[in-house]
């Protein structure tokens, strides 16, 4: 059996490494690593994948929520509704701007914002939702848009682990997380769904003018070489890794379903196991499964994570922290929330490896292991 990996992304390479290897010499031998032709390939290639009107590239996932924020005008003082149960990126530029993230219970099942308790977290400072695409299943995007535009709210999805995902509409419309909200936000850090081979991240929208303020943030402020309208800081994704990704999005569905199939591998193993709650699926999205992440009930999920780090099974907890309980939220009031959903899952929830590589005898080794451990 090969060795188990949580993500295997060099496996994944040698399978296209001529495709790759001779589009990254293409780049150096261009000597245009900076924006040009081929950034500009792949933008367009993304946005005709995801459906949306505009693709800005840019330099990661984080400064995306964050140039995101910028051109919808946030500012200290105001407030945004997030989850707590979520990668720290997501709150952390918030609050690196002065605006208050407020966090919102996830539902236990989608480990997503729970959209019945928002109305509740607005207040006349709220200017924004930031649903977050969890481990790859999508948010309830119908109720948070329907929500957004009754209080006029901006949304800004954080498709980081989604992208890929396809939402359906009661009216039966169909539209790719990202290009939903009024901006969406993606990374390409290379364990991602689509990752590159170092950083990058990229920012959709469907509006024009948005469009243009999120390239001129993104680029110092620039309307045109050395004018500076706004504020703005530098965040450029680069032409070797936009070299990358183009290839790697050709691949991006088969690689999606390569997920799929693992995961629904894993469900069938751990179908009606009493402690053991396998990912729920919603049936208004096409889950893309960036993680497996089993709810584990009364097992010490601590102890049969040791357990499989010992039988060289790696597993990790996302995440062993709320965001709200982290430190730097303190001056936020972050202790003063009472999230009980959230501790519930932080102190629940473990991911098993999932790529597109995992064969079936590490699966069958994987699950013969935790169900060693979970009698
Ligand atoms: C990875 C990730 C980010 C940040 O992306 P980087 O490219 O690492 O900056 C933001 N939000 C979520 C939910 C993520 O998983």
């Amino acid at each position: 059996m090969r060795p188990i990996q949580m993500v295997d992304t060099s496996t994944q390479y040698q399978k296209i490494k001529r495709e790759i290897d001779a589009a990254v010499i293409a780049v150096m031998e261009s000597s245009q690593f900076i924006g040009g032709k081929v950034v500009n390939e792949f933008s367009t290639n993304l946005a005709k994948y995801n459906g949306s009107k505009h693709v800005i590239p840019c330099a990661n996932g984080t400064d995306a929520l964050q140039i995101a924020m910028m051109a919808l005008g946030l500012k200290a003082g105001d407030e945004v509704i997030t989850p707590s149960f979520t990668y720290i990126a997501t709150v952390e530029v918030a609050a690196l701007l002065g605006i208050k993230p407020i966090f919102v219970e996830v539902d236990q099942h989608s480990f997503c914002i729970d959209p019945s308790l928002i109305e509740a977290a607005i207040t006349p400072k709220t200017k924004a939702i930031i649903p977050v695409h969890l481990y790859g299943h999508a948010v309830d995007m119908e109720q948070i848009m329907a929500i957004a535009n009754k209080h006029g709210l901006f949304v800004i999805e954080d498709n980081a682990q989604g992208i890929g995902n396809e939402v359906i509409f009661s009216d039966g419309s169909i539209k790719k997380t990202g290009s939903i909200g009024h901006i969406g936000c993606t990374s390409f850090y290379p364990s991602k769904n689509l990752g590159a081979f170092g950083d990058g991240g990229a920012i959709f929208t469907e509006d024009d003018q948005l469009a243009n303020q999120l390239r001129m943030i993104a680029s110092h402020g620039q309307s045109k070489r050395y004018y500076h309208d706004v504020i703005g800081c530098n965040s450029r994704l680069d032409a070797i890794q936009a070299a990358i990704l183009d290839i790697k999005l050709s691949h991006l569905d088969e690689y999606i379903a390569a997920r799929r199939k693992a995961a629904d591998y894993y469900d069938a193993a751990f179908a009606n196991h009493p402690k053991i709650k396998t990912p729920f699926r919603a049936a208004n999205n096409n889950h893309v499964f960036h993680q497996y992440t089993l709810t584990l009930i009364d097992v010490d999920r601590d102890a049969l994570n040791e357990f499989l780090a010992e039988q060289k099974v790696p597993s990790m907890i996302y995440y062993p922290v709320p965001a709200h309980k982290q430190k730097m939220f303190d001056a936020f009031g972050g202790s003063a929330y009472q999230l009980p959903v959230t501790d519930w899952l932080t102190e629940r929830v473990i991911s098993l490896p999932i790529h597109t590589e995992l064969d079936q005898e590490q699966q069958d080794f994987i699950i013969s292991k935790v169900l060693e451990f979970i009698k």
